[in-house]
């Protein structure tokens, strides 16, 4: 049975997974759906009935969609443990202690930062823990060479997150603190902290590996390379945001170190990591995802999607199943100099409502992710946020690229901004650069486009 396989079973699969061609992968994945699908209806009582009309043969696409507003007020019935039952989850919530402690003495519990109506809850057995570990282990860990830098009984890491929270990045770094036969090797950083006093915290400690978010990353870049950071890190690992290519080449630049970028979601776990070629492969021998338009219908590859189904293959305690979230994706023809025959994909992440502005008496709507594709465009933009302030007005604020030239940038982005808004008959919205740094969530992330007033 799969959700049996043992440590030395999941990473020798995942070693070969990464050099199976895709009918081999496609093969593999519709037999750990078969298994997962079998196990829902069995064990979760939503799945049962609603599984109920399913053909025998069934393929992925008989398989109807769900959401988290769908399944949410039934959690109970979602999940397959009885005893992970909505109270315990309300006492363990209620008590910030248990941050990065298990529930129940075993599984695992993250809750994304609810930026829409009520907020995920997640809970994952250790079967997830051992398939998304071994890929991490492999897939970035032995990939990039950074390996040795997590032995914590030698090597000491900083991670700069959002804290006091249950987000899956404090609720991580507290599960390996709590392991550690070192835990004073550990330095958790808030980004809600002022940047002197990180980068003094960070001085005092010198860690050989620094986590954390990749704009976060980007502005230390730059207190490195202004001279006030001195540490040395061997390694880089970031998560949870697009990581730009000049933010990619600002970090090279300040620390010359291994930079490793994970794409990780509450749904479906560790999705992408980056390759030594920079680009990001989808590990898709344990998770499926299937880019869809604002109708739910399937995108063709190239095409940005605005939302994906997640399926978690390894994910049996709350199973996750044709879930819609609204990450924004392409998936990439071609095959990348690595080697790796895992899919190269494109994230550009969760960006939300639409912005819709006035115009001639009736609105018009653009969608973020036309926003957000204008940036990559442009040289010399390391972080960005665009801002709806009016139904009439959209604001830009910037951190530019150390060396870049303010107005060369200001010129071009406002060009590329300036142009989608007329060729969508949108000429009359106005759009201004503020001298403004981009304004962090509640959730601890940058989101590149938000709607304020
Ligand atoms: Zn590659």
């Amino acid at each position: 049975m799969i959700r049996e396989m043992k440590r030395d079973e999941l990473l020798k699969s995942v070693r070969e997974a990464e050099y199976l061609t895709q009918e081999e992968r496609q093969l593999l994945q519709q037999k750990r759906l078969h298994e997962l699908v079998d196990y829902a209806r069995e064990h979760s009582d939503y799945f049962k009935t609603y599984y109920q009309d399913l053909p025998e043969d069934y393929t992925l696409n008989d398989l109807p969609m769900t959401s988290k507003k769908q399944l949410m007020p039934h959690f109970e019935d979602w999940v397959t443990d009885k005893r992970v039952s909505r109270e315990a989850l309300e006492v363990y919530f209620s008590d910030l202690n248990n941050i990065g402690m298990p529930l129940l003495e075993e599984f695992s519990v993250l809750t994304t930062s609810g930026t829409t109506g009520q907020p995920l809850w997640m809970v994952r057995d250790s079967f997830h823990g051992k398939v998304h570990g071994s890929m991490m282990a492999v897939r970035l860990m032995e990939r990039l060479g950074i390996d040795p830098w997590l032995d914590s009984s030698r090597y000491k890491m900083a991670s700069i997150i959002g804290t006091g929270g249950f987000h899956s990045a404090v609720s991580s770094f507290e599960r390996m603190k709590n392991s550690s036969p070192c835990p004073e090797h550990f330095l958790l950083c808030s980004i809600l902290d002022p940047i002197p006093e990180i980068v003094a915290n960070l001085n005092a400690f010198e860690p050989a590996l620094i986590t954390g978010y990749p704009s976060v990353m980007a502005v230390l870049a730059k207190e490195k390379l202004e001279g006030r950071l001195t540490i040395e890190p061997k390694a880089i690992a970031c998560s949870a945001e697009q990581l730009t290519e000049y933010a990619y080449k600002m970090m090279k630049d300040a620390f010359n170190c291994t930079i490793a970028n994970s794409f990780c979601s509450t749904e479906g776990g560790e999705v992408a990591f980056n390759c030594t070629c920079g680009n990001m492969h989808l590990n898709d021998d344990w998770i499926i995802i299937e880019p869809v338009d604002s109708n739910n219908q399937p995108v063709t590859d190239q095409t940005m999607s605005a939302g994906v189904l997640v399926t978690n293959l390894a994910d049996y305690l709350q199973p996750i199943i044709r879930y819609h979230v609204e990450d924004s994706i392409i998936i990439e023809d071609g095959q990348c100099p690595c080697g790796s025959k895992l899919p190269i994909v494109r994230l550009l992440g969760r960006n939300g409502e639409n912005l819709s502005f006035d115009i001639d008496g009736g609105s018009r709507t653009i969608a973020p992710v036309m926003l957000d594709f204008l940036p990559t465009k442009t040289d010399g933009i390391l972080q960005y946020q665009f801002v709806q302030k009016s139904p009439k007005l959209l604001e830009m604020r910037i951190v530019y690229a150390n060396g870049s030239n303010k107005e060369e940038v200001d010129s071009q982005i406002s060009h590329y901004v300036k142009q989608l808004f007329k060729d969508n008959q949108m000429d009359a919205v106005v759009f201004e650069i503020v001298d403004q740094p981009p304004v962090q969530s509640k959730g601890g992330k940058i989101k590149t486009v938000v709607i304020d007033f």
